[in-house]
């Protein structure tokens, strides 16, 4: 069975899928996007969709932003994503990269009298950093960019070129990831991660007037963090030298999950190893996305029907 996906509101072989080399989005970046992750959980033989609602509202909200008119419903779009993952039957962890996008075939740069679509797409899909060693980090030469330029909290394709720059430095510098600062020089985050430290048993993570993307992990940790270790998360802004001095640090993503990170800048954080309480939110984080959790199961959407078994 080919690969699937849903685009120009069908589902088709993924090799199918193609747009045009006019199309809008391609030309200026004028698209929002999602990455959502399907756990495989093989004791139970299912597929579990990370806080799926959450993702299309997100989405919802983006496409607002950027004034591309998303016609499928939040209800709809879990329902037909649900589908796609179910006909592509992956018996690994995965991910689902949701997009809308200006689909006319014209030139101009603008937002205005253009035609708008959506695709979703589903490709297997492992650790993006390394959850048992951690990261190696650095503050980026790239600042991230302004709400008052492209907004972050929109996940706008053309805003990942700053990402990409970021993610590139430190890979060519050695590091596994970025740290960007805002333009007043506050912590923003990384390449594709939100930050949090943790100071004197509290956990800090910079507020969304840092110019984050308001993580879908990072919503999730503070809540975790609060109902199941009684620690709570100041949002607030914070100083590069900060990050230095912290007793631990991780950052959390989709892609990512929860990744700690053991230096930044050369320096230790803690005592260079992951945190113990990092280690701590970190399991729990894992149980819970993999439907492992029952108090966290309407955070797990099931994929199959019957259960896959290999
Ligand atoms: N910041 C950026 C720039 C990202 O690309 C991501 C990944 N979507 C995140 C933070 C983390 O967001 P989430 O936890 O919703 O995946």
């Amino acid at each position: 069975m080919p690969d699937l996906a849903f685009f120009n509101k069908q589902f088709v072989p993924l090799s199918e899928a193609k747009v045009g080399i006019m199309t809008h989005a391609l030309n200026y970046g004028t698209a929002c996007f999602e990455g959502i992750r399907g756990n495989w959980n093989s004791e139970q033989g299912q597929m579990y969709l990370f806080r799926l609602r959450d993702h299309y509202q997100r989405i919802h909200k983006s496409c607002h932003i950027l004034k591309i008119n998303l016609s499928y419903s939040i209800d709809k779009l879990c329902e037909l994503t649900v589908e796609l993952v179910e006909r592509n039957g992956y018996r690994e962890d995965i991910y689902v990269r949701p997009m809308a996008y200006k689909s006319s075939q014209t030139v101009g740069v603008r937002l205005h009298n253009l035609e708008d679509d959506f695709f979703v797409f589903v490709t297997p899909f492992g650790p993006y950093l390394d959850p048992e060693k951690g990261a190696r980090c650095c503050i980026s030469s790239w600042r991230r960019i302004d709400d008052n330029m492209i907004p972050p909290r929109a996940k706008v394709t053309g805003l990942y070129v700053n990402s990409a720059l970021a993610k590139t430095e430190a890979w060519e510098n050695g590091y596994d990831e970025a740290i960007l600062l805002t333009q007043d020089g506050h912590v923003s985050e990384g390449s594709g991660e939100n930050i949090f430290i943790i100071s004197d048993g509290k956990l800090v993570t910079p507020s969304s007037s840092d110019n984050i993307l308001k993580g879908i992990t990072r919503d999730t940790i503070i809540k975790m963090a609060k109902s199941e270790f009684g620690i709570d998360t100041i949002e607030r802004p914070i100083d590069r030298s900060e990050l230095y001095i912290a007793d631990e640090c991780f950052m959390t993503g989709t892609a990512a999950n929860v990744t700690p990170v053991t230096e930044i800048d050369h320096r230790n954080i803690g005592h260079g190893k992951v945190g113990t309480i990092t280690k701590k939110i970190q399991q729990l984080y894992y149980d819970i996305i993999r439907g492992k959790n029952p108090k966290y199961l309407d955070w797990c959407t099931p994929t199959y029907r019957s259960k896959l078994v290999s």
